[in-house]
Parts: C-alpha cells; sequence; structure tokens
C-alpha cells in the first residue's frame, strides 16, 4: 500500500501533504509552490491547465477558466469553459489530479489514497460531491474530514499542551467555519460547528473592486457585463492591494483600462487602511453570527475557551484578528500559516489512518454538524397537516451515533408509508433539505397509528444508513443515503469519469513554461511601444522553442526572454530560482 496523502482542497487554493518521520510535510506543485489556487482553465488547443498558469490565462481570457467553484459543490449548476459544461465536482476532480500528479512527481511514487478537507458546514450533498470528486481523480478517498478539526489537529501534535476547549475561527477565500471542540487527553471531541458557506476572503477582495469603482465613478454592474477583462485584472490587483492595507496605512491601486490594460497613464486611485473597517462594516458583523451560534450550542461562554486557533489565509487580516480579539478578550492563536495548517492536520488524520506510531495516542472524534429527521404530520384540533419536521438525530452529536424515533400511520388500514428523510434546522420540511425517501410496504390492516420504529445510524464518513421497523411484524426497510449526489447514478458517474479522460492534460512539468509565456502576454500589453516589439520578439522566439525538441535552443530562447523581462522591470516571479 502506498502512502495516504493529505488534502486541503479549498476554495482559493489547494495543498497536499504527506506524514513522514513524525511530522507533516507539504508537497510543492510544478511550480515548486505548495499553494496551487484552485482554478481551472482550458488552453486554445484544448488542454486542460490548473493552478496559477489558469489564473493567468483568466486575467486576458476569462471565459475560458473557473475559479471558486467550491462555493457550487453538491449543486446542479454547470459552469462553461471554453464552450463545454463542467459541474462543480468535476472541476474539483481536475484539481485534485493536478495534485495527484504532483505529488507524485515529489514523492516519486503512485499516490491513490487520500484524505480530503471539507468545511464542516458542508451538507450530505456537498460531501457526498467532494468524495466523488476524489473518486474521478483517482483516488480512494479514505476519508472525509472537517477542516477546523483538520486545523486542531495540527496544532494538538505540533504544539501540545494538556487539557482545554478550543474555538478555531477558519476564514478562507470562501467559506467561514466555526468550531468548538475539546481536547482531552489526546482526545479530540467536537462539542459544535456553525459557519457561513458564502463568506470569506474574496468578498473582501469585491470590497476593494467596489470602492476602487466607486471612487471612479463607475458603476459594478456596468463593467461587469461591458468590461470583463477591466474587472477581472482591477480584482487581480485588488487582491495585492488587500494584502497591503493589511501592513500599510494608505496604498495606491491603478484603475485598468476597459480592454483590461494597464500601464503608467492609468489613473490611481488612494485607499486609506483605516478606512477599510468601516466599509467592511457589515462584513465583520457576519463574522459575529456564527461565532455567537458555536459557544452557544456548545453552551459556553466566550470566556470558557482557553485557545482560539486561526485558520484560512483570510485570517491575516488584522482587521479580523481584531475582532477575534475583542469576542474573547485574549490573543488568537496563529503560530502555524493559518493557510497551510488544514492540510497539514490532513496530513495527520492520514498517518491516523495509516496506523504511524508517531500518532497513536490521538484519538478523534467528529459530529454530525446538522440535524437530521423525516417529515411528520401534525395533528391541529381535529386538522392533520403535513410537512413538519421531527428531528431524529440532533445537529453537533458526537458521531458514530445511531438514534430512533417513532412516527405510526394517520389513517385506518394504511399499508404503506413513505419516509421522506431531511437534513436541516427549520420546523417545517420545506425550509431543509430532501436527501432522499424510504418506502415502507405490507404495514398490516388495522387502526391509524400503527408505530414504526425510524432508526438512523450516521457514521464518521458522513454515511446515513435509514431502518425503518413496522413494529407489529418486525419487518425492515433500510437505504442509504450519502453517496447518491443529486441524480448521479452509478451510469452517470462512469460518463462523468470517461468524460474526464478524454480531456487532454497540459503536461504539469511544463507548467512552469507555460506560466512564463502567459506571465510574458500580459506584461507585453502593459510596457511602452518600443519597449513592446523587444518583448514581442522575445516571445514568439520563446513560443516557437516550446515546441522545439532542440533543449539548448529553447534554454537560450527562455533566459532570453527572462532577461527581457527583468530590464523592463518585470522581472518573472521565482526566475531566479530555477534560472
Ligand atoms: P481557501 O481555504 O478558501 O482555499 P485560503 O485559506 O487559502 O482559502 O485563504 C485564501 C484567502 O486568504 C484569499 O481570499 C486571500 O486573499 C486571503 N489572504 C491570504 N493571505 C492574505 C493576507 N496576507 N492578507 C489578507 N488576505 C490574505
Ligand atoms: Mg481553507
Amino acid at each position: 500500500m502506498g502512502r495516504i496523502v493529505g488534502i486541503d482542497l479549498g476554495t482559493t487554493n489547494s495543498l497536499c501533504a504527506v506524514f513522514e518521520d513524525g511530522s507533516p510535510r507539504l508537497l510543492p506543485n510544478a511550480l515548486g509552490e505548495v499553494l496551487t489556487p484552485s482554478v481551472v482553465g482550458v488552453l486554445e488547443d484544448g488542454s486542460v491547465v490548473v493552478g496559477k498558469v489558469a489564473q493567468e490565462l483568466g486575467v486576458r481570457a476569462p471565459e475560458r477558466v473557473a475559479a471558486s467553484f467550491k462555493r457550487w459543490m453538491g449543486t446542479d449548476r454547470e459552469l462553461v469553459l471554453a464552450g463545454r459544461g463542467f459541474s462543480p465536482q468535476e472541476l474539483s476532480s481536475l484539481v485534485l489530479r493536478a495534485l495527484k500528479r504532483d505529488a507524485e512527481t515529489a514523492l516519486g511514487e503512485e499516490v491513490t489514497e487520500a484524505v480530503i478537507t471539507v468545511p464542516a458546514y458542508f451538507n450530505e450533498h456537498q460531501r457526498a460531491a467532494t468524495r466523488m470528486a476524489g473518486e474521478l481523480a483517482g483516488f480512494r478517498v479514505r476519508r472525509i474530514l472537517n477542516e477546523p478539526t483538520a486545523a486542531a489537529l495540527a496544532y494538538g501534535l505540533l504544539e501540545g499542551g494538556g487539557n482545554r476547549s478550543l474555538l478555531v475561527f477558519d476564514l478562507g477565500g470562501g467559506t467561514f467555519d466555526v468550531t468548538v471542540m475539546e481536547v482531552f487527553e489526546g482526545t479530540f471531541e467536537i462539542r459544535a460547528t456553525a459557519g457561513e458557506s458564502q463568506l470569506g476572503g474574496e468578498d473582501f477582495t469585491a470590497l476593494v473592486v467596489a470602492w476602487v469603482l466607486e471612487q471612479a465613478g463607475l458603476h459594478y454592474e456596468r463593467i461587469e457585463v461591458a468590461e470583463p477583462l477591466r474587472l477581472a485584472r482591477l480584482r487581480l490587483l485588488a487582491e495585492s492591494a488587500k494584502r497591503r492595507l493589511g501592513v500599510e496605512p494608505e496604498i495606491e491601486i491603478a484603475l485598468p483600462r476597459a480592454d483590461g490594460t494597464l500601464d503608467e497613464s492609468c489613473p490611481r486611485h488612494r485607499l486609506l487602511a483605516s478606512e477599510l473597517p468601516r466599509r467592511a462594516e457589515r462584513l465583520l458583523e457576519r463574522l459575529r453570527l456564527p461565532l455567537a451560534r458555536a459557544l452557544r450550542d456548545a453552551r459556553l461562554a466566550a470566556s470558557g475557551i482557553d485557545e482560539v486557533l486561526l485558520a484560512g489565509g483570510a485570517t491575516r487580516m488584522p482587521w479580523v484578528q481584531e475582532l477575534v480579539r475583542e469576542h474573547f478578550g485574549r490573543e488568537p492563536r496563529c503560530t502555524l500559516d493559518p493557510d497551510l495548517v488544514v492540510a497539514r492536520g490532513a496530513a495527520i488524520q492520514a498517518a491516523l489512518i495509516a496506523s504511524d506510531a508517531a500518532v497513536e495516542d490521538l484519538v478523534l472524534t467528529d459530529v454530525c454538524p446538522f440535524t437530521l429527521g423525516v417529515e411528520v404530520m401534525k395533528q391541529f384540533g381535529s386538522v392533520q397537516r403535513a410537512g413538519y419536521y421531527l428531528p431524529v438525530i440532533h445537529r453537533n452529536t458526537t458521531i458514530p451515533v445511531a438514534k430512533e424515533q417513532f412516527v405510526a400511520t394517520v389513517e385506518p388500514n394504511q399499508r404503506q408509508v413513505t419516509v421522506h428523510v431531511y437534513q436541516g434546522e427549520s420546523r417545517r420540511v420545506e425550509e431543509n433539505l430532501l436527501l432522499g425517501t424510504l418506502e415502507v410496504r405490507g404495514i398490516p390492516p388495522g387502526p391509524s397509528g400503527q408505530s414504526i420504529a425510524i432508526r438512523f445510524s450516521y457514521d464518521i464518513n458522513g454515511l446515513l444508513e435509514v431502518e425503518a421497523r413496522i413494529e407489529r411484524t418486525g419487518q425492515k426497510f433500510s437505504a442509504l443515503f450519502t453517496q447518491n449526489v443529486k441524480n448521479l447514478s452509478k451510469d452517470e458517474l462512469a460518463r462523468a469519469a470517461a468524460k474526464l479522460q478524454r480531456l487532454k492534460f497540459f503536461p504539469r512539468e511544463d507548467e512552469r513554461n507555460q506560466h512564463l509565456l502567459r506571465f510574458a502576454e500580459r506584461v507585453v500589453g502593459q510596457v511602452g511601444t518600443f519597449q513592446r516589439t523587444a518583448l514581442d520578439e522575445a516571445i514568439d522566439a520563446y513560443e516557437t522553442a516550446l515546441h522545439d525538441t532542440d533543449r539548448a535552443h529553447f534554454e537560450a530562447a527562455r533566459s532570453h526572454l527572462l532577461q527581457v523581462l527583468s530590464h523592463l522591470d518585470h522581472p518573472f516571479p521565482g526566475a531566479t530560482r530555477d534560472s
């Protein structure tokens, strides 16, 4: 059996780690970096690229690129890339496939098994879609692990420390999770989770974009439709502006032209860091609600938390840290890089599965992050009304767990009952998520009120088994609920896998070269006419050499291009390292 890798499949960035010599090690991608942007692109020749190259492609050709698709995991939404439709799980599987290849290159061996993390707040469909993405990428998915659990595992193993109550505050690019857990004698018990699946660092970037457009007197809605290239470029600038605002009192940001090009003559806007908290007030406010809810569910006051751990790149923002500090009256802990900590924890979980001796003292328990139940009728005087929700397993119950509830027939001689299984917190089922149904047949004739026991078993992998038992006869019916991502049968799964097989994958080892090409193409639009000619020629020569089998010729063209870029004050990032 090969090694099991731990994967943080993020909205913005994905990472892969292995457990080695008693600690997790992050694996570099084809560009030598540990963060791979979760972005997929289709090149002009139809081949697929993942990561920075795809991100770079997106600035000039957004219609060829998809990002942030984790937000749509488990839904029917289709994203169109270069005229072809992809589901969110297919796109995720392409990211996972790239990680798998890079891991295999880094380790020098085949990698077939993985632990993949998901936000604690992901529902059944989203978890099942993630598992499927892993399988489509060729992994045997050993465990779907909650991201905050992974973060706590990393802190627990790497930083030691006795028994305590932890709160993990994880703000990534597009999701927000709060988890309260207890560490006791090496055992992790999750007490409560809460969060928002549509809130993250990207919202702060969007805020900077809106801020610049407002200063320029432009309307977002119009730009979005009429000038997508300008918006794509501005987003890239806003991303780095947001980071600088965290450490500098004021910054300057340029507004690209309508066609997305950028040079010195473009207007520049000054943004004050002190103004950001006011503009971000609504976003910051939204961070407080899940905090309060998780504490309430765990029956703890803020003062009952011994330690707050930060995870997710967006927690590097000082305003977010300030909010945490204010809420808990203490310094949050972020000694481990917040954007790497989840992947590290996933690798520890992988080691737990592989029974690595270094982690044998750790035991892990988890909770069901949402309530699971069935639809029932309610009696109001002489009227019966359908559509009510009877919880069977309550939110934040420690799993694995099995619970039983009883329902009854509502009419005399009723022979059959359809059990509707839901997930959610609302009193009425229509506001909850329908997971599926289970038919109970052969109820013996008799008066209404025949009892049927409904038993839910929920395991550590998020598999829900529902069993219905007719009390009078003992006859049982059961169904398994997690693997059926909406409308996806075995056949459809096979078709999806075949479709992905047909896609040509751009060779990962050549991505670095592609990245240089895309980078240089972008710079062309930013330099003066005179310089442009020299750069154009260097790019042409390089692109020709890319298809050349003569290695020496290629190296010469490459170093010439790097030189030209560096003379134009646009050095290629990482160029000194690899040239
Ligand atoms: P995800 O888990 O969603 O993939 P990450 O944990 O990688 O996300 O965090 C990505 C987010 O963190 C992005 O929105 C990025 O802008 C933000 N981020 C990373 N570093 C910084 C920083 N220094 N300052 C502000 N935001 C940052
Ligand atoms: Mg994350």
